[in-house]
């Protein structure tokens, strides 16, 4: 860094470890051994890349970031990859050896995916470690092991790498003097002396015209005095030790060239192996050799050899490169999701401030200026199960509409038996006017009626209306505005009861009596009450998002009477209405929210229900796009699309059992022309999304049963909470999560999550029972 003067300047860090590692990410590595002439003391089992990162930080004046460690085969891939795309392969054959391949990710047990390739280095230097090599091996390699640093281990490196080569070459010598075979059976100190003989020696005893004369100085060196033919004996060692070395390797790499030809199902491999390492440079036929018997062993391989001009740092350099590029879009990436990121005590203010929401709307003063509504709903008491009768009950949810019929037993075999229908609301009647809409469901109902043969039959009905009313009876309620996908004129303000009675009058065909207008979250509380007599809470996490519980009258100060308690529809849905969470609203919720049909309404729930979450993350995918992170920075036509991003993609995208390709081929089907990568961030930004929007509604319903808790005036309140919604029950994590945040954010309550089978429009009809049976 000095002589370069680049102190003080923050560069990335690739570093080259020619070790065996075991790597789980691209920044660190446990060594596993070391080999070669390394034996540190306190190494082996550690991760290098932190020991690095510690004595960087000795040098205050050096500023790097290691941000991968690769090994020398690696590298040399790398180097070599950048010059020609089909190299796949990296060999080393110098001090050590040992090569590395591109494996298909499918056959890697040990890391998860199955989608691409990654590099797998082999250390194949360890081949024969198990004995597998013990039929091959001589007595001078087993007495070159044995004065190894590292008995019985590397077996396969010693009988191939630069290390060993002399070595073996000085032990067949011996050998052969003590026998009388050279030089006239005298030995030399110096060919008693471990590693005199090196490499290079017997590098420079190979060469083509000077190797004869080469032996003989060198030998002469030794203290030896050879013949003419000691020196063509002494250099046909060298050839059958260092050919051996050739072809020991070319038979490695032909085992990983047919893997290669197999995993690709090609008759012929067209391939390229990178190659580094002092052996095979300098030593004069080495090459020559290697070649000759990899294209002899797999005939059927087009092999091109490329010699690391650079030697492996380049390539560490270059996957550092890559490394970086990675590591900034992650740091963009993450700085877009982070406002999704919400900490415990942000999601506790959520709460407090839901809590003074929910006083607000009952209070006599705050109530008309409330966010959140807290509406009475007239409903003051769980069913009991002596209801009985048959009733018709309708569920005007956010996007579908069911007529059902629900026959209710009561007494020792009571049951409810329920037929229904699902009739779908054209977009065109969602926001044309009140009286096409109100035609449109009577004529739904009449389609019911005579599907299931009852048309002349006067039943007593109760409407599942899931939009907030003011209600001042049962069978009263007033549209305070619409949400979610509606906005059919001339209905706000309006009695929607009244207007159904109208629209039954304009057909003429049939009468009904209405006897109740049931908000959906009263209709799931009822019909999980039903079962579980502990149910004071209603959920609904569908289209939209809202709950009600059962209030103590003396705590609503709009309606008359201390007695008893009264079922209270919060409409939360406009929680933040006022501003108070903008804190926490990204520029994300600001744009879906301004392309919603009421802009500035209904603040948390375009943050937590099925309705808004897809377009959220449509949003988040522009915005990333736009930043060349996604898609390459191409945004398509469908992505323009508002709503094509369903919650149902959310579901689908974040099941655990989904594997890549299968996200990509759903992206794909909407238009979107994604890599593994691309595919990779969706998921991620839908897993932010959904995961914010269960713990705020965590965070709401936690205020909720604080609420209850406090009521009661209890340590600790077992309550149970009826839930209907599709978000609720298809969503992968989304019950987790919500039920979780309940559990954090209020520890005082034991809550129980109950799942309404048969949705909101059974407990409207048993709403309609309790009020028709005698004495209510
Ligand atoms: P509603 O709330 O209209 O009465 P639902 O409870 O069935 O009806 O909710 C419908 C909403 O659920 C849809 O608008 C959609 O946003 C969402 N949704 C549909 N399918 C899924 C799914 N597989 N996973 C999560 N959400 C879904
Ligand atoms: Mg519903």
């Amino acid at each position: 860094m000095e002589s370069k003067n680049l102190q003080h300047k923050k560069l990335p860090l690739g570093f080259t470890f020619s070790f065996p590692c075991k790597q789980t990410k691209l920044e660190e590595g446990a060594l596993l051994a070391w080999t070669k002439h390394f034996k540190v003391r306190g190494v082996q089992g550690t991760d290098v890349v932190s020991s690095l990162r510690k004595a960087l930080q000795k040098h205050k004046d050096i500023d790097v970031d290691v941000l991968a460690m690769v090994n020398d085969t690696v590298g040399t891939m790398m180097t070599c990859g950048y010059d020609d795309p089909h190299c796949e392969v990296g060999l080393i054959i110098g001090t050590g050896t040992n090569a590395c391949y591109m494996e298909e990710m499918r056959h890697i047990d040990l890391v998860e995916g199955d989608e691409g390739r990654m590099c797998i280095n082999t250390e194949w230097g360890a081949f024969g470690d198990d004995g597998a090599l013990d039929d091959l091996r001589t007595e001078f390699d087993r007495e070159l092991d044995l004065g190894s640093l590292n008995p019985g281990k590397q077996l396969f490196e010693k009988m191939i790498s630069s290390l060993y080569l002399g070595e073996l070459v000085r032990l067949i010598l011996l050998k052969m003097t003590k026998e009388g075979l050279l030089f006239n059976g005298k030995v030399s100190t110096a060919l008693l002396t471990k590693d005199k003989i090196e490499m290079k020696h017997v590098c420079a005893m190979e060469k083509y015209k000077e190797g004869l004369s080469n032996t003989k100085e060198i030998l002469t060196e030794l203290n030896l005095f050879p013949s003419e033919e000691d020196c063509i004996a002494v250099q046909h060692v060298c050839t059958i030790v260092s050919f051996r070395s050739a072809n020991l390797c070319a038979a490695a790499l032909a085992a990983i060239l047919t893997r290669l030809r197999e995993n690709k199902k090609v008759l012929r491999l067209r391939t390229t192996v990178g190659i580094d390492g002092g052996l095979y440079k300098t030593h004069p036929q080495y090459p020559k050799r290697l070649h000759k018997v990899v294209r002899r062993l797999v005939p059927n391989c087009d092999v091109r050899f490329l010699l690391s001009q650079s030697g492996s740092s380049k390539g560490a350099a270059m996957v550092t490169a890559v490394a970086y590029r990675l590591a900034a879009q992650r740091k963009q990436i993450d700085a877009v999701l982070a406002p999704f990121l919400l900490s415990l005590d942000t999601l506790r203010e959520v709460k407090n401030k839901m809590r003074a929401e929910l006083e607000y709307g009952l209070k006599r003063e705050t109530q008309a200026s409330a966010t959140v509504k807290m509406l009475p709903t007239y409903v003051c008491g769980t069913p009991d199960g002596t209801e009985s009768g048959k009733f018709l009950a309708l569920d005007l949810g956010g996007t579908n509409f069911r007529v059902l019929l629900v026959k209710i037993r009561s007494g020792r075999r009571r049951s409810v038996q329920m037929y229904n229908k699902i009739f779908a609301i054209p977009l065109e009647i969602m926001q044309g006017t009140g009286e096409e809409l109100f035609d449109h469901i009577v004529q739904c109902i009449a389609d019911f009626l005579e599907y299931m043969g009852i048309k002349g039959a006067r039943l007593p009905l109760g409407f599942t209306f899931s939009f907030p009313c003011r209600q001042a009876s049962i069978d009263k309620g007033t549209l305070v505005g619409w949400t979610k996908g509606f906005k059919a004129t001339d209905c706000e303000g309006e009695d929607v009861v009244d207007m159904l009675r109208e629209a039954i009058r304009r057909r003429n065909e049939f009468d009904l009596d209405i006897v109740a207008v049931v908000n959906d979250t009263v209709g799931t509380m009822m019909t999980c009450g039903y079962e579980d007599p502990n149910c004071e809470i209603g959920l609904i996490a569908g289209t939209g998002s809202n709950v009600c519980y059962m209030e103590d009258m003396k705590n609503i100060e709009i309606v008359e009477g201390n007695e008893g308690k009264m079922c209270i529809n919060t409409e939360w849905g406009g929680f933040g209405d006022n501003g108070c969470i903008d804190n926490i609203r990204t520029k994300y919720d600001k744009q879906v929210d301004e392309g919603s049909l009421n802009a500035g309404k209904q603040r948390y729930e375009k943050m937590t229900s099925g309705m808004y979450l897809g377009e959220i993350v449509r949003q988040i995918l522009i915005d990333l796009t736009k930043q060349g992170l996604l898609f390459r920075g191409q945004i398509s036509e469908s992505l323009r699309k508002r709503g094509i991003f369903e919650t149902k993609f959310l579901s689908q995208i974040e099941s655990d059992r989904l594997a890549l390709l299968q996200v990509r081929r759903i992206l794909q089907q909407l238009g979107l022309d994604s890599t593994c990568e691309d595919s990779i961030i969706v998921k991620e930004v839908c897993g932010a999304v959904s995961r914010r929007a269960a713990q705020l509604c965590g965070a709401g319903l936690a205020a909720i049963v604080e609420k209850k808790r406090e009521n009661r005036g209890v340590e600790h309140l077992q309550i149970t909470v009826g839930v209907d919604g599709t978000l609720y029950k298809l969503h992968p994590h989304f019950s987790r999560v919500l039920q979780e945040t309940v559990r954090e954010l209020a520890p005082q309550c034991d809550v129980t999550f109950m799942l309404s089978e048969d949705g909101s429009g059974k407990g409207a009809a048993l709403i309609t029972a309790v009020n028709l049976s005698p004495g209510s």
